[in-house]
């Protein structure tokens, strides 16, 4: 099997072997706008296989794995949102990594923007911990929750805009379900998938539409949009992103 079945004692696995799986475009956006709570709408988009590309992607990369995780037992499934079910702040980020989240079964978890990421979390007390290692290491987000605009591992970390799109509505229930505070938008692509998410739950939008920026804020009716740089290695090698950047932004979002 390349692939955690559901229910079978995964750390926080949010599904069980009658959780309801989506084959289809159609039956995504219908199990997301049925999905009457955070928990039933989590196990339902973590057995997710409406994009036949993505499913084949992880589930080949769950099965032949890289070389020093060969011992372990990969996720292969897609990446369900995380953290406080009633956030203050919303992290949004583009996809899981094909042996990051892919791997470890958690959002920005087993890759090095994650290790950037939780830190800076943990410094501005929206994390427990300075490190997100696996699913079930006891880390857990304060206040704060974390959500990929793409839900599954893309080869070579490019969805497709039709997956983009496949993958909307389980971003769209989310944001009715949670409200929060304040929205961190990791990169630009991030950035853009969640502007028709702000339009469907009812928040007027300006025109013309911010461009994205580290720092930037636009605040909506009920929340606050702010644009990150993501802490890849690209940006954080070259210093575009550093950990006071980060810092700042996670501050800001918190005091909101
Ligand atoms: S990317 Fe989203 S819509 Fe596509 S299979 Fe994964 S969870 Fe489902």
């Amino acid at each position: 099997m390349s692939f955690v079945p559901p229910g079978t004692g995964w750390p926080d696995d949010p599904a069980t072997p009658s959780t309801p799986v989506a084959t289809t475009p159609a039956e995504v956006a219908d199990l997301a706008a049925h999905s009457p709570s955070i928990g039933e709408l989590t196990a339902r988009q973590s057995v997710c296989r409406a994009c036949p590309r993505l499913v084949a992607w992880r589930e080949e990369v769950a099965d032949v794995k890289r070389r020093a995780y060969q011992n372990e037992t990969y996720w292969g499934r897609p990446i369900a949102g995380w953290g406080d079910d009633d956030p203050k702040v919303l992290i949004v980020g583009l996809a899981p990594a094909a042996h990051g989240g892919n791997r470890t079964g958690r959002i920005f978890t087993g890759d090095r923007s994650g290790d950037w990421l939780f830190a800076s979390l943990h410094r501005t007390g929206l994390a427990a911990q300075p490190t997100s290692v696996h699913a079930g290491d006891g880390q857990r987000l304060i206040g704060a929750r974390m959500v990929a605009a793409v839900r599954c591992a893309p080869p070579a970390n490019k969805p497709t805009p039709g997956e983009r799109d496949n993958c909307f509505p389980w971003l769209l229930q989310e944001l009715r379900l949670v409200r929060p505070r304040a929205i961190v938008a990791l990169g630009g692509f991030a950035w853009q998938a969640i502007w028709p998410a702000l339009k469907a739950v009812g928040h007027p939008l300006p025109t013309p539409r911010p461009a994205f920026g580290h720092g930037v804020e636009v605040p909506l009716d009920g929340t606050t949009l702010i644009g990150c740089y993501h802490p890849s290695q690209q940006n954080t090698f070259t210093g575009r992103v550093t950990e006071p950047m980060l810092d700042a932004v996670f501050t800001r979002a918190a005091s909101l």
